[in-house]
């Protein structure tokens, strides 16, 4: 217990940080976190004002001043130096608007967090909106939302509140767009500028903010701070608005809509409105139905849909605000074939649960279990734990700020009994989405423009659902045998502060760390099986995957009481084959993982089991496709680096031939030639390490006959090595030919690991992020979907740059990231020595800072172990390292790696061409016409350059613009430019047409662009040597693969 202003507020038992409530004297709410251990200083101020207080009409607003407050203040006025002063020491900033609430957060190093605060608050005193500014930022709100039509999740919210009273402001669109933030007001007459700055005078008040603040600083400093800086903030005495009242009518109960998603997937969404837990918290009712309703045990509603094959998953979620709420089942299915059943069986669940289902060790135990989380909660990111915090205020009384409503005690029957009887079918609504609703359809929402239509429950069946008998099948949960009970810290001796490897024979190595920094009793495994075998093939890599999801599948019961009990596991395939975590209360952690082990090993495939996960998987891979285009960029970029990778495309193409037989042949041969490291810590012994190890061993080895691993079947993960000064470009279409957006992602590869090397990098990331942030997507617009940050291809490193946007296509979205080099190219050279310093010695921080918990500690370890780094000491030498570096040092590093012309750059891009870009696409794919090579040749009269010695399937290169008038002079003598579809074939060969003779190795005719493509021979290639700075187009990606060197990784197993 902590004292406060008159209250007191409730801590977790392990948790030594400090903490005060405040109240200001205008009415601000503050919560004090003293934390001395703390690397950053972070604060997060939640105002009770959301889009639920957008005025008529303009919807969005809310959400639009979100993103004006981070622009300017009257006491910082230049745009952007907010953030820019947090990217400049190791912070970050970030906001979001929810239906009654805006969130503003930021973390900085601890160093900083004076300053940082003193801006934090000036954007609540007097924030300033440039009529710039908001026309700029429109765009991104707009952007915001192209996004966001896009995704499922989206449009499903939104069809839901479709279906509510128009006069409630659940009813409204929260985003907002250009249209609603900039077209209709315009044509209402209506100033934006004046809007925002009204909305911002009306709502913004002290007295409905709650602000938590995080430091290094003792509470009495940190209270000092917050008076001297936030007491400004004006109190406008205005009330919170409330919203009261069901934001449904009778007409919007019993219905189901039925809906088109843009995925291929099955979403079943039931809901009732029901009392908000809120009045009841410490009861705990709304928690107990939703523990209930989500249950995967073993006669569950979930567990018995798995079996029959109709269901994936369940969740069941309170949504809403104090003054109404939804209950909400949100069921994945298999395919939309059941749906009746599957609600039939829902509520014959939802009956068990009305007239049995209040049980008081049920209870007691979902109450222990929140107890003991909340007892031995981890220490979260300071940003996270304010933005945590500064919500909570504005809910729960003063001693529940921290504890929220995970402690209830209060076992009222009546109460758990009174929201289960709200779950009527009377009262439901029915949400499902599926393609098969396509041919259905007679409505379209008008925000999303998701098509749906809706049918009227009748009677007979509301009847037939009040009436029917409970299946046998569904019953309550048994008690949990993973309830941990054994909390005890254990005793270590020695004071290893890294892994040690305490065992090794020819089938595993193991790795140990004790676990005395934190005193938690947690402890994890993490086990990373290499199986040679595993990604040979494409076919390898689905049947690996698949395996995944059977295991999955036969873990189901198993995953219910674990998660209860606070125990994780996972299994997945990896780079190396499969990996199996395990993690949680060091209690049960060892007996479980050898029950995984166990099971993994003897696996037995059930038939019936294979054929439904299948679908599972296929639908995996279809849905892949929906991936936004700056997800597929990043996509083809891993997939072009990585040797061992195969494409979608190609997984899509063998996953038809692939059935259970294939995967019993497949499976035995995965683990024969397997090879265990395993990594084991936190609050266990070394010698229950061991003994999970001999066990691991004794049940590995006749699958692996007792012999060690072939040294020449261990994996190796190769990474493409670019040539420096080459550019590559590899132009495509998005996956989904209904996106507008494009997008760009460019790779500029750096180094293998090594200290300097990395601090370079981190040093010039870190520079450039802000800047490049500002420019494209604050001053240009460019889109929503910005970034520049640091990225390894196992331990090989560079920076990648991502766009996704709708204004201009990636071929001048490339144009504009080179353009930004070459003006950060001047700041840098004006960057004084006072500056650099400063931003070494941010990195510096961030360098040094320590591990919150036990999760990010092994974590770091594990990566480290698991790429065959062991650099256990990183953050020492990469300091030691940076204190090295002088401005000097960057210049020459963004000179040689990532200017134009640099003697060492390796740019890769992918450009994504969206559906409004296919003119564009056309173009970057044909610019080319026919190779230089060609045109010259012939020109110096070599029309016949005979064989050559260049392997086949070379990649070609290509050179941008200003030769290609050359290739169509060639085209237009002798061969026709455009050559209609009907004589092409005949005209290419036509003897005499010479187009063997003249390099031409195969030729297609391109029905979009109705012209001829000619595929020209190797000498293309030759002639790259002499063009080492145009940027080349990859045509076909496996060609290019085998045209480029790798990088070898350093893991040798065993
Ligand atoms: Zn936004």
């Amino acid at each position: 217990m902590v004292s406060g202003d008159h209250s007191t507020i409730v801590k977790p038992r392990n948790d030594e940080r400090e903490y005060k409530r405040v109240l200001l004297s205008n009415g601000l709410q503050v919560l004090l976190v003293s934390d001395p251990e703390t690397d950053k200083g972070a604060a997060a101020m939640d105002v009770h004002v959301g889009s639920f207080n957008d005025p008529e009409g303009v919807q969005g607003l809310a959400h639009f001043l979100e993103h004006m407050l981070f622009y300017a203040s009257e006491k910082y006025p230049e745009e952007g130096s907010y953030k820019k002063f947090l990217s400049e020491h190791g912070g970050y900033a970030n906001a979001f608007t929810g239906d009654e609430n805006t969130n503003y957060h930021f973390d900085v190093n601890a160093t900083h967090f004076e300053e940082a605060l003193d801006r934090f608050a000036q954007l609540f005193i007097c924030p300033l909106f440039s009529a710039e500014a908001i026309s700029r930022e429109m765009h991104a709100v707009d952007s915001e939302n192209s996004k966001n039509l896009s995704s499922d999740a989206w449009r499903r919210c939104q069809l839901q509140k479709n279906f509510s009273s128009k006069d409630h402001p659940y009813h409204k669109f929260q985003t907002g767009n250009k249209t609603t933030l900039h077209t209709r007001p315009i044509s209402r007459g209506m100033d934006i500028r004046e809007g925002l700055q009204s909305f911002f005078e009306e709502n913004y008040s002290a007295g409905l903010m709650s602000l938590a603040v995080y430091g290094k600083e003792p509470v009495t400093k940190l209270e000092e701070l917050v008076r001297e800086k936030f007491s400004l903030i004006k109190n406008k005495c205005v009330e919170a608005l409330r919203f009261p009242g069901s934001p449904c009518s009778s007409e919007h109960l019993k219905i189901i809509v039925k809906s088109v998603p843009l995925r291929d997937q099955n979403i079943l969404e039931v809901t009732w409105p029901i009392t908000p837990n809120f009045s009841n918290y410490k009861k705990g009712a709304s928690p107990y139905v939703q523990h209930i309703l989500e249950s995967d045990a073993e006669g569950s509603l979930i567990a018995l849909l798995k079996e029959l094959g109709w269901a994936n998953s369940i969740s069941a979620q309170e949504n809403g605000t104090m003054d109404y709420a939804f209950l909400e089942i949100y069921l994945e299915l298999t395919n939309a074939e059941h749906v009746q059943e599957v609600l039939d069986f829902l509520f014959q669940y939802v009956k068990l649960l009305q007239q049995e289902g209040v049980v008081e060790w049920i209870y007691e135990e979902k109450r222990a279990m929140n107890e003991t989380w909340f007892n031995f909660k981890d220490k979260a990111d300071p940003i996270d734990y304010v933005v945590e915090l500064s919500d909570s205020m504005q809910i729960y009384p003063v001693e529940d700020w921290l504890a929220t409503d995970a402690l209830f005690a209060e076992f009222d029957r009546n109460t758990i009994s009174a929201l289960a009887n709200q779950l009527k079918p009377q009262h439901v609504r029915i949400f499902c989405s599926s393609k098969k609703h396509k041919l259905e359809t007679t409505d379209v929402e008008p925000w999303y423009g998701t098509p749906y239509t809706v049918e009227y429950i009748d009677d007979i069946c509301i009847q037939r659902w009040e009436d029917a008998p409970i299946d046998t099948r569904l019953h309550l949960p048994s008690p949990n045998i993973f309830k941990p009970t054994d909390f005890n810290i254990k005793n270590f001796e020695g004071e290893e502060k890294h892994p040690v490897m305490i065992r090794k024979t020819s089938l595993s190595k193991l790795w140990y760390k004790h676990g005395t920094n934190f005193k938690t009793p947690k402890a994890y495994v993490y086990l990373s099986f290499h199986c040679p075998e595993s990604n040979k093939s494409v076919e390898a890599e689905i049947l690996t995957y698949i395996f995944t999801w059977l295991f999955a599948d036969e873990m189901t019961e198993y995953a219910y009481y674990t998660s209860m009990a606070g125990l994780y596991y996972s299994v997945s395939d990896s780079k190396d084959g499969l990996e199996v975590v395990v993690e949680g209360y060091h209690d049960k952690l060892m007996s479980l993982t050898e029950k995984i082990v166990e099971k993994m090993l003897n696996f037995r495939m059930k038939e019936d089991r294979f054929a439904f996960v299948k679908e599972k998987v296929v639908r995996n891979y279809a849905n892949m496709r929906f991936m936004q285009p700056h997800a597929q960029a990043n996509y083809e970029i891993n997939h072009i680096l990585t040797q061992e990778s195969w494409h979608l495309s190609e997984c899509l193409e063998v996953l038809p031939l692939i059935d259970a037989q294939k995967f019993s042949a497949y499976f035995p041969r995965l683990l024969s030639g397997t090879f265990v490291e395993a990594l084991i810590g936190g609050n266990v012994t070394s010698s229950e390490a061991t003994s999970l190890m001999q066990y691991i061993e004794k049940t590995l080895s006749p699958l692996v006959n007792n012999r060690a691993p072939n040294f020449s079947q261990s994996l190796q993960r190769r990474i493409m090595c670019l040539e420096a000064g080459t550019e590559w470009f590899y132009p495509t279409a998005g996956f989904s030919p209904d996106d507008e957006n494009s997008a760009i992602s460019i790779f500029f590869q750096v180094e293998r690991d090594s200290p300097r090397s990395n601090m370079l990098l981190k040093l010039f990331t870190l520079i450039a992020q802000e800047q490049y942030f500002n420019q494209l997507r604050t001053v240009e617009q460019l889109g929503y979907i910005v970034n520049l940050y640091e990225k390894h291809f196992e331990n090989v490193r560079g920076v990648q740059i991502t766009i996704q946007s709708t204004v201009k296509d990636p071929t001048q979205l490339d144009q504009r990231i080179e353009a930004f080099f070459t003006m950060f190219e001047e700041e840098l050279q004006m960057m004084t020595v006072e500056e650099f310093k400063n931003n070494a010695e941010v990195l510096m921080d961030m360098k040094l800072e320590k591990c919150k918990n036990i999760w990010e500690e092994s974590d770091f370890y594990w990566r480290e172990i698991s790429r065959g780094s062991l650099q256990f000491d990183r953050k020492k030498n990469e300091v030691n390292a940076l204190k090295e570096l002088k401005k000097e040092d960057l210049i020459a590093f963004f000179n040689q790696k990532i200017k134009r012309n640099g003697s060492e750059r390796r740019k890769l891009g992918v450009q994504i061409f969206g559906n409004q870009h296919h003119r564009e696409l056309i173009k970057a794919k044909d610019e080319r016409k026919l190779p230089l090579s060609f045109t010259n040749d012939s020109e110096n009269g070599h029309s016949n350059p005979g064989p050559t010695e260049t392997k086949q399937n070379e990649p070609h290169p290509q050179t941008n613009g200003s030769k290609d008038t050359d290739s169509y002079h060639l085209l237009s003598n002798g061969i026709a430019e455009t050559i209609p579809r009907d004589d092409f074939y005949e005209h290419l060969y036509t003897p005499g047409n010479g187009y063997k003779q003249q390099g031409v190795t195969e030729a297609k005719f391109d029905s979009r662009q109705q012209n001829a493509i000619f595929v020209c021979d190797e000498q293309a290639a030759q002639l790259d040597h002499t063009k080492k700075t145009c940027a080349n187009r990859i045509d076909d990606i496996q060609a290019f693969k085998r045209s480029q060197s790798f990088y070898c990784s350093p893991k040798i197993v065993p």
